[in-house]
């Protein structure tokens, strides 16, 4: 045979092997979530690349995970016929971490502290390849790629800091496609090499995996076999001079070893929603999008006519953490099927508007072609349409879970997503009419719980023409302003615009329900009381004034006036009609700093 070549893990990964090893106990049965995973991915990359070059499914073998279990010799090995690792691959891919998965698992690992989260980090995580050795004294990787014509093994052991790598000679050995994994389990843990336990964590992990999984499982079937007639009873036959042999027959049990499906490899979105469970919908998301929590609200459709498509959408508990989250478009949310095989997953927009891209969901249509790229989706007319579907049917969602009985759950969502929504104020015209009732302020007469602007029209006066609101740094500072003075006096209720894009998305919405937003701070502001007799005594009687402190001011202020909006304060300062609030103000000199 051909000699290994040994190479030295890239540090990181020493480090999550160290911390494998060593620190991360329980769940340990992740791992085979994670294999599994990597086979699934494996056999999606060559169905994908099978579609522009035929050639490398030429020898035609099924796309299929088969488990089997020594448990005398605590061993498990997985083999799947996917695309496979060539030497190089084998060393970029199993020698360092390049990948998002494990990457996220470090770097949330770094910032957490407590050494207690270190094992709920693995459960949300994953820490792909490496969770092998979290059973594992020896993991070999034996793999066949169809770009190359040679096999070739990997072989890693906890606790090194190296690996070796050599090519398959053991024509025992030898795989037609794909990857076989062997695990050669902790003394403790060879209770994993059983195949009762391998289906409870497929069914438990893997439910969703699209492509059959089977393990190598004990059977028997029962049949009756003829026996000869007990030699003491036929000794006596004989005797008594019957010479007629007496057959008899028997009940036995023939075992055998075969392979066993034991998933149900219809994707979930194919199925009729009748037939699906919440719980079903829950654990689909969990498991497609690594999540850890339940997602807020599911929806689960098929759209026919023009374009034909499925699709199950999601609204996640949470949005990420970290700020840049609301303007990159680039989530990974959204995962595009073709007729069932996996294209992308990879999207800048061309599905979902950016200030939607915390849906989460998969899309599978069969009026797109295979080998679909990034330049005809941007220009397809069939996607402009399905993003046309999509975004109402996650306004719907969205819309759903307002009108839920459960008023905290909408107060989750406005809490993560309520930004998103302003944005998409600013940002999508068209759908105005569908984001405006999903809105949430205070108000001078709610201070706190958020309303809709349903409830604040419903709650206008009569007479009430506009909608009005005040901007403002803080709910305290917005309902001090000596601007609300008259209107509480009327008892108008007033929105508070209390979050920074929430003057510019209301300025951008302009009405709701044919109301427009009107600013109460603005110079003009007119409650349709005007008492023209009276503002000319005043006028006459304090004009001398107001020309004598506009003269002290100067160039601080435009123009000095006597106003009838105020009812105990004796002056207040305003923005003219076209200037900026005095908010949006603070909210400029806030930018350029
Ligand atoms: P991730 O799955 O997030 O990429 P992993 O640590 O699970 O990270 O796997 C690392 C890489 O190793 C994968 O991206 C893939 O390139 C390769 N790999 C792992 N398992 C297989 C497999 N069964 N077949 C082919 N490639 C694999
Ligand atoms: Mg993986």
């Amino acid at each position: 045979s051909t000699p290994s070549e040994r190479y030295e893990y890239q540090a990181e990964v020493s480090r999550l092997m160290d911390l494998i090893v060593n620190s991360l106990y329980s769940n340990k049965e992740v791992f085979l979530r994670e294999l599994i995973s990597n086979a699934s991915d494996a056999l999606d990359k060559l169905r994908f690349l099978g579609v522009t070059e035929p050639e490398l499914l030429k020898d035609a073998i099924d796309f299929d995970i088969r488990i089997q279990a020594d448990k005398d010799n605590g061993v498990i090995s997985i083999t799947d016929t996917g695309i496979g690792m060539t030497r190089q691959e084998l060393v970029d891919c199993l020698g360092t971490i390049a990948q998002s998965g494990t990457a996220k698992f470090l770097k949330a690992l770094k910032d957490s502290k407590d050494a207690a989260g270190d094992n709920n980090l693995i459960g949300q995580f994953g820490v792909g390849f490496y969770s092998a050795f979290l059973v594992s004294d020896k993991v070999t990787v034996s793999t066949k790629s169809p770009k190359s014509d040679k096999q070739y093994v990997w072989e890693g052991e906890a606790n090194a800091s190296s690996y070796t790598i050599r090519e398959e000679t053991d024509p025992e050995k030898l795989i037609p496609r794909g990857t076989r994994l062997t695990l050669h389990l902790k003394r403790d843990d060879k209770g994993f090499a059983h195949p009762e336990r391998i289906e409870k964590l497929v069914k438990n992990y893997s439910q969703f995996v699209s492509f059959p999984i089977y393990t190598w499982q004990e059977k028997g079937y029962t049949k009756e076999v003829e026996v000869d007639e007990d030699p003491a009873e036929a000794k006596k036959d004989e005797e008594d001079g019957k010479t007629e042999k007496k057959k008899k027959t028997k009940t036995v049990v023939e075992r055998y070893w075969d392979w066993e499906l034991i998933n149900e490899t219809q994707p979930i979105w194919l199925r009729n929603p009748k037939e699906v469970t919440k719980e079903d919908y829950n654990e689909f998301y969990k498991k497609t999008f690594n999540e850890y929590l339940e997602p807020l609200a599911s929806s689960h459709f098929t759209t026919e006519g023009e374009v034909e498509f499925r699709s199950i959408l999601y609204v996640p508990a949470f949005a990420p953490t970290g700020k840049d989250d609301i303007i990159n478009p680039k989530t990974k949310n959204i995962r595009l099927y073709v007729k069932r095989v996996f294209i992308s997953d990879d999207f800048d927009g061309e599905l979902f508007p950016r200030y939607l891209s915390f849906v989460k969901g998969v899309v599978d249509s069969n009026d797109l072609p295979l080998n679909v790229s990034r330049e005809i989706l941007q220009e397809s007319r069939v996607v402009r349409i399905m993003r046309k579907r999509l975004v109402r049917k996650a306004f719907d969602m969205i819309l759903g879970i307002s009108m839920s009985d459960n008023r905290g759950d909408y107060e989750k969502f406005w809490e993560n997503f309520g930004k998103h929504l302003k944005l998409g104020c600013i940002e999508d015209r068209e759908n105005h009419k569908r984001i405006a009732p999903l809105l949430r302020f205070f108000s001078s007469q709610s201070e706190e719980q958020l309303i809709s602007l349903d409830e604040y029209v419903e709650n206008m006066k009569p007479d009430q023409k506009d909608i009005y609101y005040i901007a403002a740094d803080s709910v305290n500072s917005a309902k001090n302003t000596p601007f609300l003075e008259r209107l509480a006096e009327k008892d108008l209720e007033v929105l508070f615009l209390v979050d920074p894009i929430d003057e510019v998305a209301i300025q951008n919405l302009k009405s709701y329900k044919e109301k427009n937003f009107v600013d109460i701070s603005k110079e003009d502001l007119d409650l349709g009381d005007k008492n023209e007799e009276r503002e000319k005594e005043m006028k006459q009687e304090f004009g001398q004034t107001c020309d004598w402190i506009k003269k002290h001011l100067g160039d601080k202020v435009a123009s000095v006036q006597i106003s009838n909006r105020l009812s105990s304060s004796p002056c207040v300062l305003v923005s003219g009609k076209f200037g900026w609030s005095a908010n949006m103000e603070r909210l400029m000199k806030a930018q350029s700093m």
